[in-house]
């Protein structure tokens, strides 16, 4: 299994994840459908399903046209069944969703949106954590409450440490800013700021990070209760 990172719209990242006997694919959170179909022709890819973390329009955009184009199914949570477009198949917390090769565990991690999922492919080691867990930062809080998110966060966090982040967004400059603002002394962050600018040079995605960079990097992650979280996510909001 192999993941490609499709860069989407303005800052959004859409992956594919690939079955590399059979050509057959999953796409993460289309933003729009062109980047995606023109991935797929040069590749020679066939789209199976289309996974969707939550159903903010810069992650469900593509759905529709990559769905009628090549019949992929939507797989969305089930509480959102009312506002992921064109969603085929409804999932829920701690459930295994498998398909052809593929095989990823759904957990609920609420807060940035009450329907916001993660998809977990634990056999590969990675996670798609859309909106809610960045690189060096965390999803704004639209819909669900602050304790939802601190909890979500500490689900992401228990996982395994060589877990493979790939998230929503390239925030990972602007989220390093403001960790180092707040937590200045941290050398594990310091030495970050070397690794993202050289990618960023080199017109590189900083992603995938890993479940172990993030507990000794993102200040979110090392947040010792929800009280600092809290704080924390208001300062971030203002920054
Ligand atoms: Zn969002
Ligand atoms: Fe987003």
């Amino acid at each position: 299994m192999k993941v490609e990172i499709i860069k989407c719209l303005q800052d959004n990242y859409s992956y594919l994840i690939i079955n590399e006997k059979n050509n057959y694919a999953c796409v993460v959170d289309p933003s729009e459908a062109a980047p995606i179909i023109d991935f797929i022709n040069k590749k020679n890819i066939k789209l199976k399903y289309i996974l969707n973390t939550h159903h903010h329009y810069d992650h469900v955009g593509g759905n529709n046209d990559l769905k009628k184009k090549y019949k992929a199914k939507v797989v969305g949570f089930k509480d959102d069944k009312h506002r992921i477009p064109n969603i085929d198949i409804l999932v829920e917390h701690n459930q295994k969703w498998e398909e052809e090769s593929f095989e990823s565990k759904i957990i609920h991690i609420p807060g940035h949106t009450t329907g916001h999922i993660c998809f977990y492919f634990q056999k590969e080691k990675i996670a798609f954590t859309g909106d809610t867990l960045f690189s060096l930062g965390c999803g704004r809080i639209f819909e669900g409450t602050y304790k939802q998110m601190y909890n979500s966060l500490n689900k992401l966090k228990n996982l395994p440490i060589d877990t493979k982040i790939y998230c929503g967004h390239e925030y990972t400059l602007s989220n390093y800013l403001f960790c180092s603002k707040y937590d200045r002394n941290n050398k594990n962050l310091n030495k970050k700021i070397f690794e993202i600018t050289a990618k960023l040079k080199k017109n590189l995605p900083t992603i995938p990070s890993t479940i172990g960079e993030e507990s000794a990097c993102n200040i979110f992650l090392r947040a010792k209760n929800l009280k600092e979280f809290s704080k924390l996510r208001d300062l971030k909001d203002n920054f």
